[in-house]
């Protein structure tokens, strides 16, 4: 593994480190900073978890992260291609609640709901009816379709028997077991399934939406621009 870049900037809840050859805008630090203070406020992670972030070059975000990837987060610590990745954050500020995340299609939909929406290197919106074949089968970076699954859940179930899904499972749980948690914690799964394909329209105030918090053409969070709102609740 590379030697990480030192961190060069420390916020109150984040430490920030770069090698990539950009400058991030101004208000970018302060953003990521206070995105990562309202996700702990919402997530409930203990005050002073802390999130480690580092801007790194190409080559070296392919060595952490492998291939194809534009970013990855293990124990707290997010890599990136990009200056700002909310997407990552989300997974650094899980992962210091909850180590061993949980079954990966909600992790991402977790990521994805709260983090990056509509990056357009996660594809268009998928067709709802694709989700029981998209859960029985190792996530395949259908992230639309994770995001819309998990925002659904979050809107319509709660935020508690998610967060209690999540601690009763990890990546590596099985289907079947996936299942059955899922089943304790939220309701019987087919049936859940159910209503969220024949749901008429996404519950209100599960989208996330661009509000300009950052202006900035270089180095884009997104590579669509724009940006994501702070409020949570
Ligand atoms: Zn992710």
């Amino acid at each position: 593994m590379p030697l990480l870049p030192e961190i060069e900037w420390s916020g109150e809840h984040l430490d920030y480190g770069k090698s990539a050859d950009q400058e991030a805008c101004g208000g970018s630090l302060e953003y990521m900073d206070a995105y990562v203070g309202a996700l702990k406020t919402r997530l409930g992670a203990d005050p002073g978890l802390r999130v480690e972030y580092y801007w790194l070059t190409p080559e070296e975000l392919a060595d952490e992260c492998g291939d194809g990837n534009t970013g990855c987060t293990g124990y707290s610590r997010a890599q990136s291609l990009y200056a700002v990745h909310p997407h990552e954050l989300v997974h650094a500020v899980r992962d210091g609640i909850d180590p061993d995340q949980t079954y990966s299609f909600f992790e991402e939909g977790f990521a994805s709901t709260w983090g990056i929406l509509y990056d357009p290197a996660f594809g268009e919106a998928q067709d709802r009816s694709l989700i029981s074949e998209a859960l029985a089968e190792e996530f395949d970076n259908d992230y639309q379709l994770a995001s819309d699954w998990v925002g659904y859940l979050l809107a319509v179930h709660g935020d508690e028997p998610l967060a209690e899904f999540s601690d009763e499972t990890s990546w590596e749980t099985s289907y079947s077991n996936m299942a059955g948690e899922f089943e304790q914690a939220i309701g019987p799964l087919e049936s859940v399934i159910d209503d969220f394909v024949n749901a008429p329209s996404c519950p209100s105030g599960i989208l996330t939406k661009s509000t300009g918090i950052i202006q900035c053409p270089l180095s884009a969070m997104m590579p669509s621009g724009g940006s994501l709102p702070l409020d949570f609740s």
